[in-house]
């Protein structure tokens, strides 16, 4: 009898039923046709390829851009049972070989290859002698120039249609708004062939973006509810990385830098604790992340602003993949906003291509300054459908005060115009708030008629009105000339009252922000009865996650875990019920698993 997708999901991953599109998807592909298939992280797209490449006759290539993590994926696969390899550049010669003739022999199932590697003459002429079941194209947005992970090597895949026309072909992406898809779809050569676009939506992300006003503190109150939590803290630089992760380090937290001017072998140790230990964050670049697969990751913090709303989705969107609580944090300021237009300004490229990064930048802006669901932006800045509130982000969870900032932003727009508009915001903020500093003596500024008119108001309001009217470009910062305040023709109509701004009022406190879902975390948390259990089953995992030499996550999920603290199973059979127990599992580590539930089970 032949097996059936369903079939392989429950004995090989201890899966019940598919999710979203996964089961037509499957289908689609084991019936020989091509699909693109969005869907975002942690949705299960590996399973669309994988499955299919195993229903089908030959080997499935994989065709991913990271190659530090074939490693991983080929150990999570041989975990199941299944007949994994990778080719590329870090395996020695002789390693290579004996994969080859694996390949040539017909006993692999899976084949991860490096986009660099497959166009390679070589390895078409070797695959070209093997059974293909399919290719599969991960991370496929990587084709688009017009995304921010451009790879040219990607632009060559084009070539697979042409040599192997009859082989299926899938590609995956996490992200891709509505041009990146077609870019895809036309550059692969999948005109024609079947899209499956699911949902944007990461239900179990709580987003929240605060006003910059002391980054460590804000960071710390943030990380201190998230004791022995993994994480991941974004920066801009890698001086900050450095910075940053040796701050929190002496602060008591195991924090890891990782960015691109670091030794490659550094790089390589710090991801792996990232992987395998408990509790880690990594303080990174943007050159960490893609394809990071670690599921329990529970929050993204970024202390810089990215550039577009692609980057912030891409980055949040490594939290949580588990499904469980996770948080996407982020603080940001004035100076985000200037260094950020200044690098779109002074980028190199087309008016047309800064045009198009400016208008990214904006939207990205619009959803820092957005006074309701956070979540409805970032949807529909994909085209998704969303409700107005979700529940699960600052501003549906504590909406934020307006305050009526017409006549205040009237007096800031006339001091900066009688200032003669040469100087930054802390001294037209000085002149406002009546305070005789040198700097203000000198230039006589006291005996401006605005001198002292904006008492009543505070400092973070005033930097938050100053930032608010820098994102709607009523002002500008003159970056050449001191970072000076200078007026647009925007302000005219609020400077002659003919227009009013309604601002958000910002806490002069870092505003405390909630822990993730904070009921559904409620719900996931061990009650003290099993907690001993909970170490017990934890350590275990552990244990043989470092017999196996792979991280703990690829033994089970904690969410695994936790279903056995609930239904407490003692044999076999009753293990494998259990999500995420399939039949090579539950032979590999059934039994240590059993002898603690049991254990628990005769003293409890
Ligand atoms: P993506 O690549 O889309 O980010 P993955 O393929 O890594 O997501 O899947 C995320 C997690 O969800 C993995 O641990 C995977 O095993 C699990 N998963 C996928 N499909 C199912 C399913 N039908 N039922 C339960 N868990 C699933
Ligand atoms: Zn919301």
């Amino acid at each position: 009898m032949s097996q059936t997708a369903v079939d392989l999901l429950q004995s090989l991953y201890g899966y019940d039923r598919f999710r979203g599109h996964q089961a037509e998807i499957i289908e689609h592909v084991r019936a020989g046709n091509s699909a693109l298939v969005l869907m975002p992280t942690g949705g299960g797209k590996s399973l669309c390829y994988q499955i299919p490449a195993l229903l089908r006759d030959g080997v499935g290539i994989i065709i991913s851009p990271l190659i530090a993590l074939m490693q991983d994926q080929v150990d999570a696969m041989q975990q199941l049972g299944v007949r994994a390899a990778f080719l590329n550049s870090s395996l020695d010669h002789s390693e290579q070989n004996r994969i080859e003739q694996q390949l040539l022999a017909g006993e692999l199932d899976l084949l991860y290859i490096a986009p660099e590697r497959l166009v390679q003459s070589y390895t078409l002429d070797l695959i070209s002698r093997c059974t293909l079941a399919l290719f599969a194209i991960d991370e496929a947005h990587c084709v688009s120039q017009w995304g921010h992970d451009f790879r040219s090597d990607y632009l060559s895949l084009s070539l697979l249609q042409e040599r192997f026309p009859d082989v299926p072909r899938v590609a995956l992406t996490a992200t891709a708004d509505v041009r990146t898809r077609s870019e895809i779809i036309e550059r692969l050569s999948l005109v024609g062939a079947s899209s499956f676009i699911s949902g944007f939506d990461r239900p179990n992300i709580r987003y929240g973006i605060a006003n910059k006003i002391s980054a460590k503190k804000q960071l710390l109150d943030f990380l201190r509810q998230r004791k022995n939590e993994a994480g991941i803290v974004y920066c801009l630089s890698r001086k900050k990385v450095e910075d940053t992760a040796a701050w929190l380090t002496e602060q008591g937290f195991t924090a890891l830098p990782y960015h691109a001017g670091l030794p490659g072998q550094l790089r390589q140790t710090h991801q792996k604790r990232f992987l395998r230990e408990d509790g880690v964050i990594i303080v990174a670049t943007i050159a960490f992340g893609m394809g990071i697969d670690k599921p329990d990751v529970r929050f993204v913090a970024h202390l810089d602003l990215p550039k577009s709303i692609e980057a912030y989705y891409q980055e949040t969107g490594r939290a949580g993949r588990d499904g469980q609580p996770a948080d996407a944090w982020m603080i940001y300021g004035l100076q985000d906003v200037v260094r950020l237009q200044q690098m779109v300004q002074g980028s190199e490229g087309s008016e047309q291509f800064k045009r198009a990064e400016r208008h990214k930048l904006d939207a990205m802006l619009g959803l820092c300054e957005v006074t309701s669901c956070r979540r409805k932006v970032l949807l529909n800045y994909f085209a998704d459908n969303a409700p107005e509130h979700c529940g699960n982000c600052d501003n549906c969870q504590i909406p934020p005060q307006t305050w009526d900032a017409t006549e205040a932003a009237q007096k800031l727009l006339s001091t900066v115009y009688r200032s003669g508009q040469r100087f930054g915001a802390m001294h037209v903020m000085d002149i406002l708030q009546g305070k005789e500093t040198e700097k203000v003596l000198q230039h006589q500024h006291h005996q401006l008629s605005t001198f002292g008119i904006g008492e009543e108001i505070h400092d973070a309001q005033w930097r938050s009105l100053i930032r608010q009217l820098v994102v709607r470009g009523l002002l500008k910062v003159d970056i050449e000339g001191y970072s000076a305040l200078q007026l647009t023709d925007l302000c005219r109509p609020v400077l002659k009252g003919e227009q009013s701004l309604f601002l958000r009022i910002e806490e002069i406190k870092a505003p405390s922000i909630k822990k993730a879902g904070s009921k559904s975390a409620r719900k996931a948390q061990i009650p003290p009865e099993v907690q001993e259990l909970w170490d017990e089953l934890r350590e275990c995992r552990k244990m043989l996650a470092d017999e196996h030499n792979v991280p703990p996550y690829v033994i089970f999920h904690d969410a695994t875990l936790k279903e056995m603290l609930d239904t407490l199973p003692t044999s076999d059979a009753e293990l494998l019920t259990i999500t995420g127990v399939g039949e090579s599992k539950l032979e590999k580590y059934g039994a240590d698993f059993l002898s603690v539930l049991r254990r628990f089970a005769e003293t409890g």
